[in-house]
């Protein structure tokens, strides 16, 4: 596995391949969840390339950004192990120079509400830093989460305009034993928070199949400490696996301080 600091070195070594590249961007602190875009990229590709990039530009809160979880040598050994051809670990002066531009409109409506109103700045901050990506990497097929639906949407509309020949594949979410969302933040909750969290996924694939009001769901979920950003039902139109999802339940909220979302996706 080669690993790459450089916008120069990629490219060179970018020119050498011939054959479908996969892409597979992240923030590192891996788990299973980043583990299963990789297969997947392995699966349908010749060569698969990994980034492992904290972007301070989609961090609205800085505190979140500093404790952000780094756990870079176990990393580079998974990808290694999961048959990554190259890891690309460009430094933040390398992908924002000085004097650049900044895309500051994020196109489409997928970007309106949820995340994008609870993290101002938070899509812009994706946007660009997958924009750049894409442009270096040149991949045929870029692999995003499920478990972030609303950045696989804006990535969707964004790439369609953008990056047309890109095929965008999203990933259904990969989760603990208890239903938790794998996270890389959930390496901040306690061990007692991770149990407790299982319980926003309980309560969401209720919501899939009852038409009852949510209030009891806000109110159960704070039982186990978990206080609710939002909780809603979104129409949308994803490309999965299993076909064309239109529904979702989406949730954000606290648990120890910490901000974690899910979803179920239906039709
Ligand atoms: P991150 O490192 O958090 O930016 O995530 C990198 C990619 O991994 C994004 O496309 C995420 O949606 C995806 N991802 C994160 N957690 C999971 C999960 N539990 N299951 C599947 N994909 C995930």
């Amino acid at each position: 596995m080669k690993l790459f600091f450089t916008k120069k070195k990629w490219s060179e070594y970018r020119e050498s391949l011939t054959g479908p590249l996969g892409f597979v961007p992240t923030m590192g602190a891996l788990h299973a969840g980043h583990l299963k875009l990789v297969h997947e990229a392995r699966n349908n590709n010749d060569f698969v390339a990994v980034s492992i990039f904290v972007n301070p530009k989609q961090f609205n809160n800085t505190e979140d950004l500093i404790n952000y979880p780094n756990t870079l040598e176990q990393d580079i050994l998974v990808l290694s192990q999961a048959g990554v051809d190259a890891v690309f670990l460009p430094s933040s002066s390398e992908v924002y120079p000085e004097n650049d531009t900044f895309i500051t409109a994020v196109p489409g409506k997928s970007a309106e509400g949820l995340e994008g109103a609870f993290r101002p700045g938070h899509f812009e901050g994706v946007v660009n830093v997958v924009d750049r990506l894409f442009e270096w990497i040149h991949p045929h097929n870029a692999y995003f989460g499920q478990k972030d639906l609303q950045q696989c949407l804006v990535i969707q509309e964004f790439a369609s305009e953008k990056h047309p020949n890109l095929k965008i594949v999203t990933v259904p979410t990969e989760r603990e034993k208890n239903g938790l969302a794998m996270s890389s933040r959930n390496l901040r909750l306690s061990e007692e928070g991770r149990n407790r969290a299982a319980v926003i996924f309980e309560v969401i694939s209720k919501m899939k199949d009852s038409t009852a009001d949510y209030d009891w769901a806000i109110e159960y979920l704070k039982q186990y400490e978990i206080e609710t950003e939002y909780l809603t039902n979104i129409e949308i139109s994803l490309n999965t696996d299993t076909g064309l999802m239109t529904k979702a339940w989406v949730f954000a909220g606290y648990l120890e301080g910490i901000r974690l979302i899910d979803n179920v996706l239906y039709n």
